[in-house]
């Protein structure tokens, strides 16, 4: 058996990208089968809540059923509060368009809301989530806090998948991810997919976002760096990480 992993997920899974969530599983089902992750935001931007009993919600709990892993990736996903710091005002906005719900929320919210939106994801499908990512994995004192203390397994941001109890290191390395909110930012995480996909970790990990679909070259670029990931590596679980 091949000893390296390749972790995919699916960014930003909820009712508002139905569409697009459907294309990016097949582009990784076709490659992976069901071995890859979906990251569930349970009231994306506060509209789009995913109702138990509703059409999204079945479909999430059949995706799971078939064995994809399921990890709580915040709960609105916007960043609604005034930051304290200036520097952290300016990093949010510039990392992530206004996305980085975790990266100023006070250990007490950040604990709500993880709490919230566990409960409105296992009880949809029956078991708990494998993990939390913060939106744009941006974590800040606060998140870290109530994760530390919120029973879930294991957390990533760009370099490193962890455990919230312990702080152990799972996984070491960046995520390829890509962009296509402009132009310029289109063509370099393209010529960042084509050198990464080379990085001999150990653990590399691939994470796709709803937009990435309405771009041709960039839907080249995930099955490009996918079949190339898996000819020295296998597609594992982030779970797997927990017993290594
Ligand atoms: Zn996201």
């Amino acid at each position: 058996m091949l000893q390296r992993r390749l972790i995919a997920s699916i960014h930003d899974v909820s009712p508002r990208f139905e569409s697009e969530v459907d294309q990016l599983s097949d582009l990784l089902g076709h490659r992976l089968g069901d071995r890859f992750a979906m990251l569930v935001v349970p009231n994306h931007w506060g509209d789009s809540l995913i109702v138990p009993g509703s059409p999204f919600a079945t479909r999430l709990r059949s995706w799971s059923d078939r064995g994809i892993e399921m990890l709580l990736h915040g709960f609105f996903h916007r960043d609604d509060v005034a930051h304290q710091g200036l520097l952290d005002r300016a990093r949010g906005r510039l990392m992530t368009a206004g996305e980085g719900e975790f990266l100023g929320l006070s250990a007490g919210l950040a604990a709500n809301r993880i709490a919230h939106g566990r409960s409105v994801i296992e009880d949809i499908l029956g078991k708990p989530v494998a993990g939390f990512v913060a939106p744009a994995w941006l974590y800040g004192p606060g998140a870290l806090d109530a994760l530390a203390t919120s029973g879930i397994p294991l957390a990533e941001d760009h370099w490193r998948v962890w455990s919230p109890q312990t702080g152990r290191t799972l996984a070491r390395g960046p995520v390829i991810t890509w962009a296509s909110r402009s132009r310029a930012r289109l063509r370099s995480s393209l010529i960042a997919a084509a050198s990464l996909r080379h990085a001999p970790v150990h653990t590399l990990r691939i994470g796709v976002h709803p937009p990435d679909v309405r771009h041709e070259r960039l839907v080249r670029s995930i099955d490009d760096t996918l079949t190339f990931a898996m000819v020295k590596r296998r597609p594992a679980s982030y779970s797997e990480l927990l017993a290594a």
